[in-house]
């Protein structure tokens, strides 16, 4: 069955950063066939369904290339109890822990999560993660494309940052290793190539030099695209240097990690040195804008760009909001760079998703193209915060919210159309995240009276 929207205002994202007005784009099999004059696309295809997208404008669909779904959990908490810039530090992103959940209850959290990824324009996604394989399930049933990058760590009893001793156990390394040669084994390729599994290292400071090896002998074999969290506070640069004598990039590259399969998130405490370092291996960088502001930091993405490395973008922690993070890159770089043209709307664009296509290793995704995959958004036009409609990228950077997206396709597939989520039942996952997390946190702050109740807590239901 072929498809065809027309009537439509198409951004393609490809080598001209093309905009094409009154157009059309066929799709057949989860690939684009054509890209158009409406007239002509609808000739040469009539007998294919039609979508008339009359105030609708077609975009390649966002890669949001780190992220932690589950992470949901800590919204409205972790965001404002970032970890210090300078010493004491301490260990992990919250001085209050995460309350655990079930698995089950998890994988809610991963779905709320993965429902605000879809309802703003979300159709590639990196999950960085320990134990994924309790929510692959759910998660693949979302209909996103996903690479699944399961974690390993040889550092016992801490977290990135924590100023204490590096205390190795090897057993810990090997059942991350273990962790992601079976979720490898089981998921890597279903759902017709839409799910792939990666490997992820945590952290510089969470990892021996014995382990990254093992990890890069691990993912050339599994030949698969690998991720870590780097430079990410000054905390786990501090740790990085008393335990190896190095900056963290220093050491991943003296350790034979940096290479062009390589999405290192954050990279934002970096010395120059680094950047340059990360640029010469071709690495790719997850520029996760919005919890980067959150945090108070930022990293130096036209000095990274200029010196080779891909840039991408994630939301990493608490929100899966991609249309925020593009927009909040481009803020960020015009104030570092005192530069009120640069980022242009249509680099930010690139960042958000063709750019972490090609970080997540797929060439033919994140932009409009014949022979491409169909993945793409249509959001609506006629709003008034994105009329007159004179240059639809700059407005929709510039100006355009989550909820202007109204479809979106994922391999030539709707899995949210005319405002609804086709793939998973939305009241009921907010309802039950809700439920869950409020059960989860009433019992932490029970459980440890020792622990300050954040401003304007909800009282347990
Ligand atoms: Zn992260």
């Amino acid at each position: 069955m072929t498809l065809v929207i027309h009537n439509a205002t198409i951004v393609t994202g490809d080598d001209e950063d093309r905009v094409m007005h009154r157009s059309a784009i066929a799709i057949e099999a989860g690939r684009i066939t054509a890209l158009g004059g409406s007239d002509a696309i609808l000739a040469a295809y009539p007998d294919a369904e039609r979508v008339d997208a009359a105030d609708r404008a077609v975009l390649p669909g966002f890669a949001n290339i780190h992220t932690h779904l589950g992470m949901t959990l800590a919204r409205g908490v972790f965001e404002d109890l970032s970890p210090p810039h300078k010493p004491p530090f301490c260990g992990g992103l919250s001085p209050i822990p995460l309350p655990t959940l079930s698995v089950e209850e998890n994988a809610v959290m991963v779905q709320l999560g993965a429902l605000e990824a879809i309802r703003s324009g979300t159709t590639a996604l990196l999950e960085d993660g320990a134990g994924i394989a309790g929510y692959a399930k759910p998660l693949a049933a979302t209909g996103l494309r996903l690479l699944l990058a399961e974690r390993a760590w040889d550092r016992k009893g801490a977290g990135i940052g924590d100023p204490g001793p590096f205390v190795a156990d090897e057993a810990l390394g090997e059942a991350g290793l273990e962790r992601i040669a079976a979720l490898h084994a089981a998921w890597n390729g279903a759902e017709g190539g839409r799910i792939a599994v990666g490997v992820a290292a945590w952290a510089p400071d969470m990892c021996t030099p014995a382990l990254l090896g093992k990890l890069r002998a691990l993912q050339q074999k599994l030949d698969c695209v690998c991720t870590i969290h780097l430079n990410q506070i000054w905390g786990e640069v501090a740790a990085t240097e008393a335990h190896r004598g190095l900056l963290p990039t220093e050491y991943l590259e003296k350790s034979g990690f940096l290479h062009d399969r390589l999405i290192a998130a954050h990279c934002r405490c970096m010395a120059h040195s680094e950047e340059r370092l990360l640029g010469r291996a071709r690495s790719s960088v997850a520029f996760n804008s919005a919890i980067a502001a959150r945090r108070g930091l930022s990293p130096r993405i036209s000095v990274l760009e200029a010196e080779g490395c891909t840039i991408g973008m994630g939301t990493d922690n608490m929100a899966e909001d991609m249309v925020e993070v593009m927009r909040t890159g481009l803020f960020m770089e015009r104030i570092r760079r005192e530069d009120g043209r640069n980022p242009t709307p249509e680099q930010a664009l690139r960042w958000a998703t063709r750019n972490g296509y090609r970080a997540m290793g797929i060439a033919d995704g994140g932009w409009l193209a014949p022979g491409n995959r169909a993945d793409l958004i249509m959001i609506r036009t006629d709003r008034a915060h994105l009329v007159p409609r004179l240059r639809p990228v700059s407005a929709f950077v510039h100006q355009g919210q989550a909820s202007d997206v109204e479809s979106v396709m994922v391999d030539g597939r709707w899995i949210m159309r005319d405002g609804r989520v086709l793939t998973m039942d939305e009241p009921a996952i907010i309802r039950e995240a809700e439920a869950i997390a409020r059960r989860a946190w009433a019992k932490l702050f029970a459980e440890h009276p020792e622990i300050a109740v954040p401003a304007g807590f909800a009282p347990p239901i």
